[in-house]
């Protein structure tokens, strides 16, 4: 009696060494696969039975098959089956015929590979793209995959990136490329601000001389005539900014003055947050949604002097707000309209209850020096648009499609996908011609780089094709947008908004008076 146990229990003993991969088979058929011969059950189960028959470390536990379902989800039966089981350590690696069986949905695929199964430690293995788990490299692993992957982690990061700055927004730390002017960032943490002794001197200047009265203007010109650098270039002095991030920063202009001396930070608080990012652009928020943190830094202004110069301002820009009773007209050139001088856009004003001018913003906003008076009245400046809009339309059949061009980059891309998928069919054949002894391991290799080449470059091929179908697509709603509103035109004496943004990239605006216009068509015929 004592013998036979001890001999059953030497027999388990070598059992348990042996299999240590308990292989669960994962098997899924699309509605689109039962079509296809080469993805049939049979065949996936057959290229998974001989890789584990090759593998004396693998056993066949379960077969997993989820029949006619799609690959975008992972909500399918017999796949969460598996992961079940997977949890409860009945199985403990996992083997599919290709990635696509686990699924198409690239991120969520990636999710499995990299962070699921190695984190319950099992081995995930795809046969026909060469990808084992328990090789320790993930070089079979197909490229796109990876880079999808990537891309996923990289917006994650981005997202974490985000979600910091708002908690050290949160938090009073500063987080700005720039110190404000008058500060630097402290050396030993670069969210804390310390004065600089030359800045804070000429900051608490400008304060004291608009607590005495003295307008913007006059600050402006005292202090480029005292040749002090405006804040980039001053940066840029001391190698902080870039010759790019000066941005053309000549002089000291109303708009900097103007936002330094309502700056609380010289207070000793610190005001962040104003704009918010989007993932096009950035949009300034209202005041009562910036996040100010009081006391975080010494402050170079007292909070008396502060205090005056905001009260002296608020007095002076009182009564303007209700000089008309009427509310303004809509800005329909917001965005188009620049000076043909010095580039910048043209301000809006109002002159009367009915009439605006177009102004060069140089004169309002920084030195007038630096451009001249440009200005233009509203009505004229529709007038004188009216009329080159009616020119152009006499000559306006040009926007017309090429539609041989078309053709050819539609007859090609039909080309190169019937291509693709023939190549595409050859390369997932290759193993089973392996499995079925018609090739040989080296012709195996070979005939899989040389696909491996074709499919890459004529993914790449129709990448290109894609994009210019695209662009044409593009170009063809554009030119049937335009030509609708030049239609339109003949029968309207004003213009809209809507006319405007879309006939119009630009207008330059000339001291005569003279005007440019660039048409959204014009770059539209560029392209052609
Ligand atoms: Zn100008």
């Amino acid at each position: 009696m004592a013998r036979k146990s001890r001999k059953i229990f030497e027999t388990t003993s070598r059992e348990i060494q042996k299999p240590i991969y308990n292989v669960g088979a994962y098997i899924r058929l699309s509605v689109f696969d039962k079509k296809q011969k080469g993805d049939s059950i049979e065949t996936q189960q057959a290229i998974i039975d001989t890789f584990i028959a090759e593998h004396p470390d693998m056993e066949l536990r379960e077969t997993y098959i989820d029949n006619g379902l799609s690959g975008q989800s992972f909500e399918r039966p017999a796949f969460q089956q598996m992961i079940s089981d997977m949890e409860c350590g009945k199985i403990n690696c996992c083997a599919v015929k290709d990635l696509s069986r686990l699924g198409r949905n690239a991120i969520d695929t990636g999710y499995y590979i990299e962070k699921y199964f190695p984190s319950n430690n099992v081995r995930f293995v795809a046969v026909n793209d060469n990808y084992d788990s328990a090789d320790g490299q993930s070089g079979g692993i197909m490229l796109s995959l990876k880079n999808m992957v990537n891309e996923a982690y990289a917006l994650d990061i981005g997202r974490k990136i985000r979600a910091t700055k708002q908690m050290n927004i949160q938090n009073g730390c500063f987080v700005g490329r720039f110190p404000p002017y008058g500060y630097l960032k402290d050396p030993k943490d670069n969210h804390k601000l310390i004065p600089d002794p030359d800045a804070a001197s000429i900051v608490q200047k400008m304060f004291e001389m608009a607590a005495n009265g003295i307008g913007v203007s006059a600050i402006a010109k005292w202090l480029n005539e005292s040749g002090i650098l405006p804040p980039k270039r001053y940066f840029h002095s001391k190698g902080l900014a870039t010759e790019k991030e000066v941005n053309g920063q000549i002089h000291w202009n109303k708009a900097v003055i103007y936002a330094l001396l309502k700056n609380r930070v010289y207070c000793g608080d610190m005001v962040q947050g104003k704009y918010k990012t989007h993932s096009y652009a950035q949009e300034k928020l209202p005041e009562s949604e910036w996040v100010v943190t009081e006391n975080t830094h010494d402050g170079i202004i007292s909070r008396e002097l502060f205090a005056e110069v905001q009260k002296l301002w608020e007095k002076s820009s009182e009564p303007k707000k209700s000089q008309y009773c009427d509310p303004k007209t809509e800005n329909i050139f917001v965005r188009k309209i620049f000076c043909g001088h010095c580039g910048r856009t043209m301000h809006r004003t109002r002159t009367s209850k009915t009439q605006y001018n177009f102004k060069c913003s140089t004169q309002l906003m920084y030195d007038k020096s630096d451009c001249r008076l440009v200005s233009i009245n509203e009505n004229l400046l529709k007038e004188k648009l009216l009329e080159t809009l009616r020119k152009q339309n006499l000559d306006f059949e040009k926007c017309e499609p090429v539609s041989n061009a078309e053709n050819s980059v539609g007859s090609e891309l039909r080309d190169v996908q019937t291509e693709l998928d023939k190549n595409r069919g050859f390369f997932k054949g290759l193993y089973e011609s392996l499995v079925n002894g018609d090739i040989n391991d080296a012709e195996y290799k070979e005939m899989k780089s040389v696909y491996e080449m074709r499919i890459s470059a004529l993914a790449e091929r129709k990448k290109q094709l894609r994009q210019a179908t695209h662009d044409r697509i593009r170009q063809e709603s554009e030119c049937a947008k335009v030509s609708e509103s030049m239609g339109a035109l003949r029968h309207i004496s004003d213009l809209t908004s809507d006319t405007v943004d879309r006939l119009i990239e630009k207008i330059l605006v000339f001291e005569d008076k003279h005007i440019e216009v660039k048409f959204r068509f014009g770059e539209v015929a560029e392209y052609e």
